[in-house]
Order: C-alpha cells, then sequence, then structure tokens
C-alpha cells in the first residue's frame, strides 16, 4: 500500500567534523500516520518471505536518494542500508546491488552495508563468500551491533569490513561504568590495529562523545546529534552544513 518510508539518521566525522553520510531506517506509516518500527515488523517479514520485496525497496530509495543528493553537490556523502539474514543469504543480493549502482550511477564506495553477526552465523563459510563479491563490488561493509552477537575475533579476522558499529548497549553506560568505558575504548584500538574504522551509535550524551572522541573514534551517530529524520530534513541538514559543534552550540543556545 505504499506505507513504507525510508528516514534517514546521520553519521559525523569526528575528525571533520561534519555529516558523512545516512543510514536508512526504515518505518512503516500506517493509514492512522503512526510510525511502526522496523524491530516490530521486519521478523514477521521474515517468516512471510516479504522481506525480499522489502528490500528491494529499501536498495532502491536509498541509491535514489544517495543519487539526489550527489546531483545536489553533496558528493561525498554515503548511504548505508541494513541486511538481514535471510536477506544476505539471497543468491541474488549481489547481482541487484550492482544493478542498483549502474541504474543510479553511484560511486560503489558511496554505498554502505551493514550486517550484524548473526546475520551471517548460519552459513559463515557462504557469508565470507557474498562479502567479498560485495568488496569486489566497491560497496563498503559494516559490522552493526559489535558486542552484542558473538563476536568472535575470528569473524574479524575473516570477513573484509571496512568498519564497526559499537553497539548502543555499550556507549549506553560508558560514562558510568568505567568496564563499559574500558571495552570501549580496546574495541577501538583492536580495529584501529586492523585497519578497520569505528563508528558509535546511539550516542546520547555530550560525556558520551567527549569520551569517544578521546579514544579516537571516527564516527558518531545518535539522538545527541540527531534522530532519523524523513528525506526533507536530510536534504535540509545537508544544505545548512550542519557540524558536530554547530549541533551542539544550537542545542546549549535553545
Ligand atoms: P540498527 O541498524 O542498529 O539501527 C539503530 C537503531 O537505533 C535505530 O532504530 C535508530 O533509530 C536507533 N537509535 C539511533 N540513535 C539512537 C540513540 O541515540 N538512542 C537510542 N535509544 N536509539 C537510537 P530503528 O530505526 O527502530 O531500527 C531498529 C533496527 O531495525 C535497526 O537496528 C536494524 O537492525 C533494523 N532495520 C532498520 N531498517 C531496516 C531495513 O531497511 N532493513 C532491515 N533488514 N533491517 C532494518
Ligand atoms: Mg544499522
Ligand atoms: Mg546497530
Amino acid at each position: 500500500n505504499k506505507e513504507l518510508i525510508l528516514h534517514y539518521q546521520p553519521k559525523f566525522s569526528l575528525t571533520t567534523d561534519q555529516v558523512t553520510g545516512f543510514e536508512a531506517l526504515l518505518r512503516w506509516k500506517g493509514a492512522n500516520n503512526l510510525l511502526t518500527p522496523p524491530d516490530e515488523f521486519i521478523p514477521i517479514a521474515e517468516e512471510t518471505g516479504l522481506i525480499f520485496a522489502i528490500g528491494e525497496f529499501v536498495l532502491e530509495h536509498a541509491c535514489q536518494e544517495l543519487n539526489r543528493w550527489h546531483q545536489n553537490g553533496f558528493k561525498d556523502i554515503s548511504v548505508a542500508i541494513n541486511l538481514s539474514a535471510h536477506q544476505f543469504m539471497d543468491k541474488k543480493l549481489v547481482w541487484r546491488v550492482s544493478q542498483m549502482i549502474k541504474k543510479y550511477q553511484l560511486p560503489p564506495l558511496a554505498l554502505e552495508i551493514e550486517i550484524t553477526e548473526s546475520t551471517m552465523i548460519e552459513n559463515v563459510q557462504y557469508a565470507v563468500k557474498t562479502l567479498h563479491e560485495l568488496k569486489k563490488l566497491g560497496v563498503k561493509l559494516s559490522l552493526d551491533d559489535f558486542g552484542t552477537g558473538f563476536s568472535s575475533l575470528n569473524y574479524l579476522k575473516r570477513f573484509p569490513i571496512h568498519s564497526l558499529k559499537i553497539d548502543r548497549s555499550f556507549i549506553l553506560d560508558m560514562a558510568h561504568d568505567s568496564r563499559d568505558a574500558s571495552m570501549v575504548k580496546s574495541i577501538i584500538s583492536l580495529a584501529h590495529n586492523l585497519s578497520i574504522e569505528v563508528i558509535a551509535e546511539g550516542v546520547e550524551t555530550s560525556e558520551q562523545l567527549a569520551m569517544l572522541a578521546s579514544f579516537q573514534i571516527e564516527q558518531v551517530q545518535g539522538f545527541l546529534l540527531s534522530e532519523a529524520v524523513d528525506s526533507t530534513a536530510a536534504a535540509e541538514l545537508l544544505n545548512k552544513g550542519s557540524t558536530v559543534s554547530s549541533i551542539l552550540k544550537n542545542s546549549k543556545a535553545g
């Protein structure tokens, strides 16, 4: 019924202070205009097989939006999509991604694919093969919710990933719990030693942000800076040239 929409949550670089790209997050806008979060309907879509059609919608719309940002002069912006386990095991995935890159004439590096460890656990060998094929296309691969699954070091060794996203649960307590802070710091340095970039998700306080900056993390994402917004608001964010500092300054002033 055309009730699915994508919202976009910006990711910010702590090196340049600027928006580096957006993560596309799916919402179901029902007749009553209420937004249903993906956690509530994606598991059902997986069970019923609807996830494939939904995944195509997400890939297509995210690429279309990315093309629009690039056309408007924001050439360095990237877009990330999330893939669930079934989608990742789809034999046509690599072909679909390559078709979309062609259709919207995108630099492959501007498309990022986020997967979780649980996505790949069912058939690690097949997963590794698919990851390498995606990497060959030139898209970026990112390990989402890092720390919540098995977080096997063997995966870090075998998966050709460009970045890992530290799960929100570690960020949540890091300012109060020194064990969480130590873990975050260690994950960052482990990743850096493997030439993997790190991004923190769920950054909600300036305390967390300051700690992450002191740990030399590359990027942050979270409600402190922006929640996921619709495509109009995402374009506005780019047009305004929003930066980490400008957002923090405005929030203090407001
Ligand atoms: P995720 O990929 O780990 O996305 C991060 C989730 O955390 C998003 O929830 C986001 O809105 C929320 N979040 C971001 N910053 C903060 C913060 O500072 N504080 C708090 N409390 N939450 C924050 P959302 O949009 O409800 O998505 C939930 C999950 O649903 C996603 O987790 C992802 O696994 C899945 N998902 C979303 N869109 C898609 C999609 O298009 N396809 C698939 N397969 N899964 C999707
Ligand atoms: Mg994600
Ligand atoms: Mg996540």
